[in-house]
């Protein structure tokens, strides 16, 4: 499949790797848009969240623990940080594999709610 994350994943394509599990990875954003701006995905593709079935409804969980697990490796727990996934064109969505994008490290705004 021509997916960039999956390339990530397999090693094809290089990224500069927060965390590894069997599950999940964790790699920073090529264009940061705070000074802590990683990317979590899980391993098996899956285009979005609109996209989880009963079979990969179970990913979601390695994904969460993920999250708090990057934000202490990267030293924004303590400050609060922002979870963003864009899904679909009209969200914005750009890489059609289901990702979580960590933000953090400045005071983020504005607010969309
Ligand atoms: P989306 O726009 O789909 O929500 O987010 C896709 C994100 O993937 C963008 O923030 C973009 O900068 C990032 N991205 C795209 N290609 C690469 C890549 O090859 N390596 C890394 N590390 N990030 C990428
Ligand atoms: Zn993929």
């Amino acid at each position: 499949m021509d997916c960039i994350f999956c390339k990530i994943i397999s090693g094809e394509i290089p990224a500069d790797r927060v965390l590894e599990t069997d599950e999940i990875l964790a790699f920073h954003d090529i264009h940061p848009a705070a000074p802590v701006h990683v990317l979590i995905v899980p391993k098996k593709h899956v285009d979005s969240i609109q996209a989880l079935s009963a079979e990969t409804l179970p990913l979601v969980m390695p994904l969460h623990a993920a999250i708090r697990e990057v934000a202490e490796r990267t030293g924004i727990a303590g400050k609060g940080y922002r979870v963003i996934s864009n899904i679909g064109e009209g969200a914005g969505q750009t890489v059609m594999h289901l990702h979580y994008h960590v933000l953090g490290g400045r005071k983020l705004g504005p607010k969309l709610l």
